[in-house]
């Protein structure tokens, strides 16, 4: 590492991390960004090729650089990338790759002992945890599922369609991630898709006549719940298609809601034609495996050649912060957020542990803010 004094540790560099170091140097703090991969932007760099952003350009800057313009209202994943190795030039941000931190400790002296790989041990002044919210593939453990002799992979490791051409495929999970490879697969030749559901979606438009979403979600953040679900549904009784007879009938919960208990809209960038058109065959959701068979929750039973896992993520944060009192809650989040450390853990900050419904890209940005502002107070106190 260097000679300088104790910096403050921004542990992974993904959009989070980045926007609180560059937020921490504008504000006069040495931050140095540890990334356990060999580059920024370890994450978008291993998403499906066909993604974008759901959320537009300008609501998903980070702070102290626009994203050009010419990277369109919808960026792709090949240009969210490019930002990043860019905003990480832009700011002259200290970055060392390749280094995994595995465990903090307080260090008795109001710092932070960082224990990470290759038997490093670090200091730090604090320490802004930015691992991600979807650091750790989680696939249900389905009964008959280690013998399953057809083939299981989750989400994180679908990349394209040309591997499904011709074949059968179940998808399993219907987030955004589940209904885009879902269409993904059915326009790229796979021979017949199906989606497997537990809990109707609500669908919502990406934009509607010019206005995204993502616009919606913010001024709504802050109304309560249930008028937002009021409003929330009478949206989506005139902007999306009934899709009952197809079997994905409307949510029997609301959409903020449901949003409050971690459930994202699905934004429809395809679903609804697909399904309109029997591209992509609703079914119901996927309970064991037997032999080469999936047993759905109706009983029936299926012999897709894959099944595709868009079964979500695990924060996994017990092993870096899980032994530290009062820092995680029951599901493993941090119970302190952006600008707040939790009481027991002063000088400990986390980033990007919310899901809402604004946009995280966005989120990110104001907490980077709130951060390097809590940070500099404590440093200073
Ligand atoms: C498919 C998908 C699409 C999304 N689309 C949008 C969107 O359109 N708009 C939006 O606002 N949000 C979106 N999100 C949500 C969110 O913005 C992204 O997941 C974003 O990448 C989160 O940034 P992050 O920095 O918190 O985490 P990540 O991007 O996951 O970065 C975390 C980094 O930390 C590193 N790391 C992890 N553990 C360690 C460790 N122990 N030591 C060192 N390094 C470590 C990782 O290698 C990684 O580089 C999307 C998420 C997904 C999964």
């Amino acid at each position: 590492m260097t000679t300088q004094p104790r910096p403050v540790y921004v542990i992974g560099g993904g959009p989070g991390g980045l926007a609180a170091a560059a937020a921490l140097r504008a504000r006069g703090v040495r931050a140095v960004v540890i990334e356990k991969s060999d580059e920024v932007g370890a994450s978008w760099r291993r998403h499906y090729d066909r993604l974008r952003l759901h959320t537009t350009r300008r609501l998903s800057a980070l702070p102290g650089l626009a994203m050009p313009r010419r990277f369109g209202r919808w960026v792709s994943r090949a240009d969210v990338v490019r930002y990043l190795e860019k905003y990480a030039e832009f700011h002259e941000l200290e970055i060392v790759t390749g280094v995994e931190v595995t465990r903090l400790e307080p260090d008795g002296d109001g710092g932070w002992t960082l224990h990470a790989s290759g038997g490093r041990v670090l200091t730090a002044r604090a320490v802004v945890v930015a691992t991600g919210f979807n650091h750790t593939p989680a696939l249900p453990d389905w009964p008959g599922r280690d013998t399953y002799t057809g083939r299981l992979l989750h989400a994180a490791d679908y990349r394209a369609p040309a591997p499904y051409a011709g074949q059968d495929v179940l998808v399993v999970g219907v987030g955004n991630t589940g209904a885009e490879i879902a269409v993904d697969l059915a326009e790229g030749g796979a021979a017949r898709v199906r989606l497997a559901v537990r809990t109707a979606p609500h669908i919502v438009r990406r934009s509607t006549a010019g206005w995204p979403a993502q616009r919606t979600g913010i001024l709504v953040r802050r109304l309560p719940v249930r008028l937002v679900d009021r409003l929330g549904a009478l949206v989506a009784k005139a902007s999306v298609p009934d899709l009952s007879a197809y079997g994905l009938p409307r949510p029997a919960s609301g959409l903020y809601s449901r949003v409050r208990e971690g459930a994202i809209p699905v934004q429809d960038v395809g679903l609804i034609d697909a399904v309109r058109a029997g591209r992509v065959e609703p079914v119901a959701a996927l309970e064991s495996f037997d032999g080469a068979e999936a047993v759905l929750a109706d009983g029936s039973r299926i012999r897709p050649d894959a099944v595709i896992a868009a079964t979500g993520y695990r924060r996994a944060l017990e092993g870096l912060v899980g032994h530290l009192d009062g820092v995680l809650d029951e599901r493993g989040r941090p119970r302190a957020c952006g600008g707040r450390a939790p009481a027991q853990a002063p000088g400990l900050y986390f980033t990007g542990f919310t899901n809402p419904i604004s946009g995280m890209f966005r989120e990110m940005a104001r907490d980077a803010e709130k951060i390097a502002k809590a940070v500099r107070g404590h440093l200073c106190a």
